[in-house]
């Protein structure tokens, strides 16, 4: 990693500038620098070295998801905001914004699809990431980053159950293999600044599927507003339960 926490602070220190200022020395004398993730301390790696670019690493079997994510294809922050992410994290508690934000997911994963648990247990897997303390992230992206954390279950009239997921494509020019196997890392910095990326819902096959209509759906504000604006029903239903759960595991 490029970057690292000086634990018990929200600063954030680059490598550059822990050789220039800091030093090997300093973490002798009680510096203790953390993964901004999972908080494991970090260690420097070629620090003096001519050949390779020197980084912070995590310790040898160390429980990272950014380390050890076999199927993850979220890059790493290049770069990390931990007060905004923890601005954004509070911003969760909200119950009229953690209600927009379950009938967002629901909408796409379709009534019935979702359970309350299951959705907590995104926002979960997106704190493990500390997916908000990407420098630059905005509320808006939350729900389309959430959906690509897990698979899903549904069931079809008959009773059958089936299993489906999404998956963030740069484009649409390739509607075949590439919607279950992304080439390459998605980093969330550039969803950020650019349009073009689209949220796929596919079957477990990587088969297209239909509905809601407009499959594969742009990431863009438009669409968060458009699957999050009626929340008249999650706010009344489960928006203290929400508040209560997202509380609960902070
Ligand atoms: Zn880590």
């Amino acid at each position: 990693m490029y970057e690292a926490l000086i634990e018990g602070t929200s600063k954030i220190i680059t490598i550059d500038t822990f050789k220039r200022r800091y030093g090997e020395k300093s973490l002798e004398n009680g510096l203790k620098l953390v993964c901004p993730a999972c908080k494991s301390e970090l260690h420097t790696y070629a620090l003096v070295s001519l050949k390779r670019e020197p980084r912070f690493h995590h310790h040898p079997n160390t429980s990272c998801v950014y380390t050890d994510g076999k199927n993850n294809y979220l890059a790493a922050p290049n770069s990390w905001d931990i007060e905004n992410g923890k601005r954004i994290r509070t911003a969760l508690e909200d119950k009229e914004f953690i209600s927009k934000l379950y009938c967002f997911c629901l909408k796409l994963c379709m009534s019935g699809n979702l359970p309350v648990d299951k959705f907590i247990g995104l926002v979960k897997k997106a704190d493990k990431r500390n997916l908000w303390s990407h420098a630059g992230f905005e509320e808006w992206v939350i729900g389309f980053l959430l959906l690509v954390l897990d698979d899903f279950e549904g069931t079809t009239r008959e009773k059958q159950k089936y299993i489906f997921r999404f998956s963030l494509q740069k484009g649409i020019n390739r509607l075949d293999e590439s919607f279950t196997k992304p080439n390459s890392k998605i980093e969330i910095e550039d969803i950020m600044e650019r349009e073009g990326y689209f949220l796929a819902k596919v079957f477990d096959s990587g088969d297209i599927m239909q509905y809601p209509e407009g499959n594969p759906y742009p990431v863009s504000r438009i669409n968060w507003q458009r699957f999050s604006k009626d929340y008249d029903w999650t706010f009344n239903n489960h928006g203290a339960k929400l508040v209560q759960k997202i509380k609960e595991f902070k």
